[in-house]
């Protein structure tokens, strides 16, 4: 997962949030489509802004609200970038410590004879995923592209009487969390917030590449839409958000729910701070070698190492 969750959410009043236009968008603008920074999106972007001008229409309030809180949601490009890659995770640690002395940090090696299992008196799982939700996507300029989504209508994951609010989904290639003693081709971190505590909950899915798969259309859409660098690292425009026209059902992502791990950890980039339950499925969802080259062609590996599990402890039960 990403540095920028770390990033605290600026809450405003629905009222109040419904009034804000997004940033670079003109008052017209956002009124009449409501895309976040219109201006720079690239030719290829053109035929699905007019379809979502068509759109709006009867979606004005919809598409106002995902701008909108995009806009407040990521911080500007210039405030986020810090100087980090995947060339060196080792030196991570010179400017986050946590990454070199930390004890609970992620990824980890997770394995079912390594688990204890908590089938009887775990707070049961329910996920409240299914329905396309208003979404929009942005290049994090660290390597994987986040897919946002609207605060009220976000993806709930329900921990017993706990509620946890997804905030965003990004990807991993290869996998950061190995299981049985293998990566796979990708991994998805589903990041949620408790949204009394503020307790980051972070849920893994770990995707295979197979020939005969169906493209994820979750990993469809954010790679359709997520804008293409024009000039390199350097260039900002590429780290504005756009909205998804149609939304993202999160449930996509989700395997045939069978079994989960979790355990304490870290957010497995800097600050690396070791404040993120995580969650990660036994099952697979699988994509096309396709859809994992696109992604890998446009954004490199962007795994951290596996981290030492340290003595904690890791549960598995049934779902
Ligand atoms: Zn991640």
């Amino acid at each position: 997962m990403k540095a920028s969750q770390q990033t605290p959410v600026v809450r405003q009043p629905v009222s109040v949030r419904l009034t804000l236009r997004a940033r670079n968008c003109s008052r017209r603008q956002s009124r009449a489509s409501c895309t976040c920074n219109n201006d720079t999106l690239p030719p290829a972007a053109e035929s699905g802004r007019r379809r979502r001008e068509l759109l709006t229409r009867r979606r004005v309030l919809h598409n106002f609200a995902a701008c909108a809180l995009c806009s407040q949601l990521l911080p500007p490009p210039s405030v986020q970038a810090t100087e980090w890659s995947y060339l060196d995770p080792r030196s991570w640690a010179e400017s986050s410590p946590t990454c070199g002395l930390g004890n609970m940090q992620s990824p980890i090696a997770l394995s079912l004879e390594d688990a204890e299992q908590t089938n009887s008196g775990a707070a049961a799982l329910t996920f409240q995923y299914g329905g396309r939700r208003p979404a929009c996507v942005r290049d994090s300029g660290h390597g994987t592209m986040q897919v946002h989504f609207v605060g009220s209508q976000a993806p709930l994951l329900l921990v017993g009487s706990q509620q946890f609010q997804m905030q965003q989904f990004h990807f991993h290639a290869p996998s950061e969390h190995s299981l049985d003693g293998t990566r796979s081709a990708m991994e998805v971190h589903m990041v949620h917030r408790d949204t009394y505590s503020g307790q980051l909950l972070v849920v893994a899915t770990l995707v295979r590449d197979r020939k005969a798969a169906q493209p994820n259309p979750a990993l469809t859409a954010a790679l359709q839409y997520v804008p293409r660098r024009k000039d390199g690292a350097g260039d900002d425009s590429s780290r504005e958000s756009v909205d998804i026209p149609d939304g993202v059902d999160a449930s996509w992502l989700l395997p045939k729910l069978h079994g989960v791990y979790m355990y304490s950890g870290s957010l497995t980039t800097p600050p690396c701070a070791e404040s993120v339950m995580w969650c990660v499925h036994d099952a697979t969802i699988e994509v096309p070698p396709q859809q994992v080259l696109a992604f890998s062609k446009q954004f490199g590996s962007n795994a951290r190492p596996l981290q030492a599990r340290n003595g904690r402890r890791l549960t598995y039960r049934l779902i």
